[in-house]
């Protein structure tokens, strides 16, 4: 049993995956620690445990398993340590490098900062990586959904993730405002609650970085970078600034930019073969853009707020929150966490009801960041096979016509016994 998780249960005997700069060393029975979540949580982890197992087995026969290791966070860990965020959670995804993880609840409006947030800004999981890719056969709203296959990097540790906020009428409020109108002339109302949101130089770029590094790597066609630069100059227009930086200085033998695409610029309007296109893209107009202009985005990276917002339109756009799997990752140490985009959604817990899929295509991500292809391969052709055959809980159900649903756990039986004939 491995030491850290001394008075956990360790089923079978695994061992760690080890990551130097990013790279990492997997062995075949690697430890991986899951955090079941709150409200659906346990039901989709459970449901997306059964499908990965099955997925390795089917493809590795006994050489390779997934040692999956329980780790607590949310209601289970007050339960069982007396705090919500233990400090042996954070250690322990540390230590084995790659996480599974359920939506957490976080209080609205009260209570305690998020522990989703606390997890990746102590862990600095800087990139939020959301690929949002048509399942052929998924219902959509679209008239054209096969357009749809958008890499959604979200910076994750500052803007409104940065947690600086101040209740009206507090003393740190007050003494902002007065700060605000004594020292820098600035005007806010007397009932205001105040809240600070920084964008750095250091973490624009390295989400930037991180962005046209994947999109070099997996031949993609454009970089779009989203923010409300015209409006917040120095936040939101810091980041297009910085963005622009890194592509023009980083990668510039591997890049071109919008502007010089123009008919009169050096390239006289045609992008040279294997250049990743730069460009922008103010956030109100992109929301219309990938709507009406689907198929011309490709890789989008943005700060917290707007990627969290674009995040969930684009998994609207795919067919529902229910199929949107997600990624934090630190690049330079590979450290992990793959988790759903959607939250707990606590009107459905304990009903056997929701789409585990989310849950399910982030096991998927994980299985491809450790290099196991194969498995990953099978995982996503079971996935779209059962959705094709309309074997499909409520959320796709209600979007087609005469389908009755099937419960999460019915679900993941039939993408189990699809992959016994991919
Ligand atoms: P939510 O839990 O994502 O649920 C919103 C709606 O999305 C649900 O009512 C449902 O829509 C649909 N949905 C979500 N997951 C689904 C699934 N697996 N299958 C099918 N449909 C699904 O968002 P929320 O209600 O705004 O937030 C609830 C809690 O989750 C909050 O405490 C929030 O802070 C937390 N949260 C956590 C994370 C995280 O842990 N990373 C992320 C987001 C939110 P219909 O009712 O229309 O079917």
């Amino acid at each position: 049993m491995d030491a850290s998780l001394k008075n956990r249960t360790v089923k079978g005997e695994g061992s760690r995956i080890v990551g130097i700069s990013g790279i990492l060393s997997v062995p075949d029975k690697p430890n991986i620690p899951y955090i079941e979540g709150d409200g659906i949580g346990p039901e989709v982890v459970r449901a997306a445990i059964r499908v990965l197992d099955a997925a390795v087995e089917g493809a590795y026969g006994t050489r390779r398993r997934l040692n999956w290791v329980e780790a607590y966070a949310g209601e289970k860990a007050r339960r069982e340590y007396g705090e919500a965020l233990p400090e042996e959670t954070l250690k322990t995804i540390q230590e084995h490098v790659v996480a599974l993880k359920g939506p957490l609840e976080t209080p609205i409006a009260e209570g305690y900062r998020s522990l989703n947030v606390a997890l990746r800004q102590r862990l600095d999981l800087y990139a939020c990586v959301r690929p949002v890719k048509y399942i052929p056969s998924a219902p959509s709203r679209l008239k054209h959904p096969e357009e749809l296959d958008l890499v959604i990097f979200r910076e994750n540790t500052e803007d409104v993730y940065s947690g600086i906020e101040f209740e009206e009428g507090s003393e740190e409020a007050r003494r902002l405002i007065d700060f605000l109108r004594k020292e820098l002339r600035s005007e806010v109302r007397p009932d205001s609650a105040i809240g600070i949101k920084p964008i750095s130089e250091y973490a624009t770029k390295r989400i930037v970085r991180a962005a046209i590094d994947y999109a070099i790597r997996n031949n993609r066609r454009s970089v779009t970078i989203v923010h409300k630069g015209n409006i917040m100059k120095y936040t939101e227009g810091g980041f297009m600034k910085w963005a622009y930086e890194v592509a023009n200085t980083e990668f510039k033998d591997k890049i071109v930019t919008e502007s010089e695409l123009k008919p009169e610029g050096p390239y006289r309007g045609v992008a040279p073969p294997g250049k990743i296109i730069i460009r922008d893209r103010l956030a109100d107009n992109m929301f219309q853009q990938l709507i009406l202009r689907t198929g011309e985005y490709d890789v989008l990276v943005l700060p917290n707020l707007n990627g969290d917002y674009i995040s969930d339109l684009a998994a609207a756009m795919a067919g529902g929150l229910g199929l949107a799997p997600g990624a934090n990752i630190n690049f330079e140490t590979g450290v992990a966490v793959f988790e759903p985009t959607h939250g707990t959604a606590p009107a459905y817990a304990n009903q056997d009801k929701v789409n585990p899929t989310s849950t399910i295509l982030s096991g998927v991500l994980m299985l491809r960041h450790i290099g196991w292809k194969e498995a990953a391969d099978k995982v996503e052709k079971a996935v779209a096979r059962t959705i094709s055959q309309r074997r499909v809980t409520y959320d796709l159900a209600r979007q087609l016509e005469g389908v009755q649903p099937i419960g999460t756990s019915k679900f993941a039986d039939a993408i189990i016994e699809n992959m016994q004939v991919i």
